[in-house]
């Protein structure tokens, strides 16, 4: 029997999408190109907050907010329900180049966010193995990060034990359309229908939707490396001249991330790993002495000022997106999926679809 929605697409905005429509009661089948979750939301950093938020648009920041009191609780159900523990831990957020002109405190008191400007002492008791350097940094305590690897087997755990089929290594090459509606969608090896399709597929959303110039999703690639050091070294996430550094619960730290715009080429270089080391070698002098174990790329699904598309296509009746969550698929997913759950569902939606509608 035809599920109630196929999504297309099994990163976090696919899995989230599908854990608000199956919470609702609805039939669901995921189908990806490769093995799930492999690309971008396995790639990244985790980091639950934007990179210096006072930097984005009000509709990026209202998805942020509303996420953020999400997290507790979806760890909590998640480890109840899957036994997977996806490592959201509040380690706080450090950033050390703030902008002269005030608009980071504005924008911190504006929306009430808790932070502290903390100088040289306070900085060595928190965070010891810093480098001298840092005389000042704003300290945001209620920022956390998640495990990504982590936090996406927990979710296709528990949506596994919700009925949620997933199909692996099944590219879907074509929308088919007739008389405004959606009547099946292309894979390698079959046909798919639903009454529904939604489009998660990240960086390659545009190219699945039928109309180019209506969701315009450009792949932008980030290059990270880990570092295999100890429990303890750092305890709080650092960001510095657009760099930053995540310690993990078991002392590993990732270090990013390059911005590339080279298309879908997802390979990595040795010109990242060296500029990586030095952002590293200058925050945390600690870290020359810890082996590098890991590089990787990631394929951001790329958008001009970073707001996602989520809503209806404007003129074909049973067709959707969630993608375009640029640096924030993490930070956002949580409201993004919810509110594209409100829309299909014809619930109220917890805020204004308008900011993220397509072809508007
Ligand atoms: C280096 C790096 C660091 C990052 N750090 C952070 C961070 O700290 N915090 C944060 O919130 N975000 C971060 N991001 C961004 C975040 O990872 C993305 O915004 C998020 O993963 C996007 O999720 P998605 O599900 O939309 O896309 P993806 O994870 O890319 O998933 C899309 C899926 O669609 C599938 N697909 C595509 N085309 C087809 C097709 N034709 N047929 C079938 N399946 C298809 C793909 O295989 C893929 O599995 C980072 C990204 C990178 C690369």
């Amino acid at each position: 029997m035809s599920p109630d929605f196929l999504i297309i697409g099994g990163g976090i905005s696919g899995l989230l999408t599908a854990r608000e429509l199956a919470n609702a009661g609805a039939s669901i089948t995921i189908i990806d190109k490769s093995a799930l979750s492999r690309e971008s939301s396995w790639a990244g950093g985790g980091i639950l907050s934007p990179l210096y938020p006072w930097r984005y648009d009000d509709a990026v920041t209202a998805l942020f907010l509303w996420s953020q009191k999400q997290f507790t609780d979806l760890a909590a159900q998640l480890v109840e329900s899957t036994a997977i523990d996806p490592e959201i831990l509040s380690s706080g957020l450090l950033i050390a180049d703030l902008p002269k002109d005030g608009s980071s405190e504005a924008w911190l008191n504006r929306f009430n966010f808790s932070h502290k400007k903390i100088a040289t002492e306070q900085i060595r008791a928190i965070a010891p193995s810093l480098s001298e350097s840092y005389s000042e940094l704003l300290w945001l305590p209620s920022i956390k990060q998640a495990r990504n690897p982590r936090l996406l087997q927990a979710l296709r755990a528990e949506l596994t034990l919700k009925g949620v089929r997933f199909i692996e290594h099944e590219p879907i090459s074509e929308i088919v359309i007739k008389d405004h509606r959606v009547t099946a969608i292309k894979g390698k090896h079959s046909l798919y229908s639903a009454s529904q399709y939604i489009v998660c597929g990240g960086a390659w959303s545009s190219r699945l939707w039928p109309d180019k110039k209506q969701l315009k999703v450009e792949p932008v690639k980030g290059q990270m490396i880990l570092f295999k050091a100890k429990p303890g070294l750092l305890n709080q996430m650092i960001l510095d001249s657009g760099r930053y550094l995540i310690p993990r619960k078991d002392g590993r730290i990732l270090v990013g991330s390059t911005i590339e715009y080279s298309g879908f080429d997802k390979s990595i270089t040795d010109e990242a790993l060296k500029s990586l080391k030095q952002s590293a070698y200058a925050c945390l002098p600690d870290l020359k002495d810890y082996p590098i174990e890991k590089q990787w790329a990631g394929l951001r699904p790329g958008t001009e000022k970073g707001i996602p598309y989520i809503g209806k296509h404007p003129g074909i009746e049973n067709l959707s997106a969630n993608c375009g969550h640029f640096r924030n698929g993490f930070v956002i997913g949580p409201a993004s999926a919810r509110l594209l759950a409100d829309i299909l569902l014809d619930r109220a939606p917890i805020m204004s679809h308008e900011p993220y509608s397509i072809g508007s």
